[in-house]
């Protein structure tokens, strides 16, 4: 039986093969279908060519496109591909480097004097297709570091000579397809033929090795798939992205701007935003009020020690802004990074027994950060942002009951936003290696089951990552999907043994002694800044109608009606609502279509009709003309689409 291995399948099953057996004969054997479709073969945890020989006994997973490994097989080697394509179409082109991306892959290239622009992407993709048609095989060669070195003397490629001097001999190969061969470890997919879609998306810049002093290269992206239809639905979902960017529709509705003068990462707030940042604020807020956490307000500078204490200096000191000095005390304070350290503080302002705990202090903290101006995006990577903070301190027996009212508070925030699909990461520790956390394993463990029970309680859709957690303790993060299935990374909620530990937090138990409580910290929306901006993206700027800037826009025929205009507008005001009366001496068609730009959710058309019978004809976004009714009949329309989302906590 010496020619015979053992392979392990994911569902557990265990069959025999002849030595040598590669993951497209595996897959033959279950089905044809299956073979059709593998892309590559994860061996004992590494992705390796379908086609490459087993040797030994092993665990084979066989990937395909619905794998993120078997994508970036796919993707990586359609950057051969692309390769391929330039080297038939740029004579002498040169080649650095070639990955696969979240969504992808791209290719730095020299190109020497021959320009590459948008004009020139139709010609590449055409080529890159021809060349997919000719189902050229990947063929992996092992290769010498003294015959690989020869091989890119003589094609005069500097960058590959460059990599080949990291590259130790006996590990080195060559994978060739077509009249094509590159340096690289692999793995690849069967053949081209795989790739029917081909589109080649952006051209930049990029220093070869990321290093200014080097040659500025061009860096080619572009994007592939096994279906010509899966590209067009990625190319209708990139179009509708660039739609929704908020950093477009923020302007567009007067949310939010920048100004150089300010200071680049620091967003102003335009009244209108500034409004909807508001009533998020004061939604959150009830709603901790009625879960029992206490407001409390902390400065936005602390004393450098303070920062010494809790190790954040460590972590963001020399990396972030620097600490600003008394003009004659030579004080040092920081701008806060955290709030963290100012709510243990306040713990510690007086002496806790175990019947007071747990203690829930919520502030909208805002902390500064500072992020290198080319990491700056938007509302989503800033360099001040305001938390919706909470810090809960309890005993070690209250972290499941409290996980369990901060996972009802996530739910009820995201339920009112209209978030419907969302699933949780739990971190917990590495399974093999525990030396690294701090805290004792007793409460680790402890921690680590409240966390899994309370999200299974919950009903959450969860993934549990080990080796995921923090030094000092575990957590629980949410993650939504919009409406274009992105997913967004939002609230967050992390036990913390650490911080209590540094700032001796303590709280006397029933017996008299001494203890140190938990810390959980937790922010539902993560940061006001960021979450405004996936609310712009995931909504296309259509908030729920509790949060619209503007609910409603009152807009009469002609000047005749302007008294009727704001009659009723006065009792939409008495009742809460709040848009405007469109007075400007403008055509109805042109007000519509203006209230449609700024998304109004509802439009309230008044002329002579109306007036005579007491009524506004009403047109709602996304559902058009509702017809004429009596101004108290919409009113009730309008608070029963609030009060669907705006259930009590
Ligand atoms: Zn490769
Ligand atoms: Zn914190």
């Amino acid at each position: 039986m010496e020619n015979q291995i053992q392979i392990t399948l994911p569902d557990g099953s265990i069959r025999t093969f002849p030595k040598g057996v590669s993951g497209l004969d595996i897959a033959r054997s279950i089905s044809e279908g299956l073979a059709r479709n593998v892309l590559a073969a994860e061996v004992n945890g590494e992705v390796w060519d379908a086609s490459r020989a087993i040797e030994n006994d092993s665990t084979v997973k066989l990937l395909t496109w619905n794998d993120t490994d078997g994508k970036a097989t796919f993707w990586h080697s359609s950057a051969h591909l692309l390769a391929e394509a330039l080297e038939a179409l740029y004579p002498g082109v040169k080649f650095g480097i070639g990955p696969a991306i979240e969504t992808g892959f791209y290719y730095d290239v020299d190109l020497g004097d021959q320009k590459f622009s948008q004009e020139d992407f139709k010609k590449v993709e055409d080529k890159m297709l021809e060349l997919a048609r000719q189902k050229e095989v990947y063929a992996r060669t092992p290769i010498s570091k003294a015959e690989a070195i020869a091989y890119f003397e003589e094609k005069g490629d500097e960058y590959k000579l460059d990599l080949l001097k990291d590259l130790e001999d006996g590990k080195i190969t060559f994978y060739s397809q077509g009249n094509f061969t590159d340096l690289c470890r692999g793995p690849h997919i069967p053949d081209t033929g795989f790739i029917k879609a081909a589109k080649i998306l952006n051209v930049a810049g990029a220093y070869w090795r990321g290093n200014e002093n080097n040659k500025m290269l061009t860096r080619i992206y572009g994007v592939t798939f096994p279906k010509q239809k899966e590209l067009d639905e990625y190319l209708h979902l990139l179009e509708e992205a660039k739609k929704r960017d908020h950093r477009k529709l923020g302007k567009e509705l007067e949310l939010f701007t920048f100004s150089e003068r300010v200071g680049q990462g620091l967003p102003l707030w335009l009244p209108k935003g500034a409004a909807l940042r508001e009533r998020l604020e004061n939604f959150l807020r009830r709603a901790q009020v009625r879960a029992g956490y206490l407001p409390v307000v902390t400065p936005h500078i602390g004393s450098k020690q303070l920062y010494v204490t809790s190790g954040h200096y460590e972590k963001y000191g020399k990396d972030s802004f620097q600490p600003i000095h008394t003009p004659d005390e030579d004080e040092e304070f920081l701008l806060k990074p955290m709030n963290c350290p100012h709510h243990c503080e306040i713990y510690r302002s007086k002496p806790r027994s175990y019947r007071d705990l747990p203690v829930r202090f919520a502030e909208f903290g805002t902390v500064y950060r500072y992020e290198q101006s080319g990491e700056l995006h938007g509302l989503t990577r800033v360099r001040g942002f305001t938390q919706d903070d909470a810090h809960i301190f309890c005993r070690p027996d209250q972290v499941e009951e409290e996980f369990m009212k901060v996972i009802d508070l996530v739910q009820y925030v995201f339920k009112a936003l209209g978030f419907n699909e969302y699933s949780a990461q739990i971190s917990l520790r590495d399974q093999e290696d525990r030396s690294k956390y701090i805290g004792s394993e007793e409460n680790w463990d402890r921690a680590e089951q409240a966390i899994i029970s309370s999200a299974a309680a919950k009903g959450l859709n969860t993934v549990i990552e080990y080796g995921e957690a923090a030094f000092y303790g575990p957590k629980l993060d949410f993650m939504v999907k919009d409406a274009l299935g992105r997913k967004w990374q939002l609230g967050t909620i992390q036990v913390d043994y650490n911080l209590p530990e540094r700032f001796d937090l303590e709280y006397t138990g029933a017996d008299n002694k001494k203890y140190r409580p938990v810390m959980i910290h937790r922010a539902p929306f993560g940061s006001l800044e960021r979450f405004v901006a996936i609310l712009i993206e995931s909504t296309a700027g259509n908030f729920p109608l509790w949060l619209s800037p503007e609910q409603l826009a009152v807009l009469p025929i002609s000047e005749k009606y302007t008294d009727y205009a704001n009659e009723i507008f006065l009792l939409l005001q008495e009742d809460d609502l709040r848009g405007y009366v469109d007075h400007r001496d403008e055509k109805i068609g042109k007000k519509i279509r203006d209230a449609e730009v700024s998304k109004t959710p509802f439009m309230l058309i008044v002329g002579e009709k109306e007036q005579a019978e007491g009524t506004v004809s009403v047109r709602k976004k996304g559902e058009g003309d509702l017809g004429s009714m009596p101004i108290g009949q919409f009113i009730a329309l309008a608070k029963e689409e609030i009060n669907k989302n705006l259930l009590k906590f």
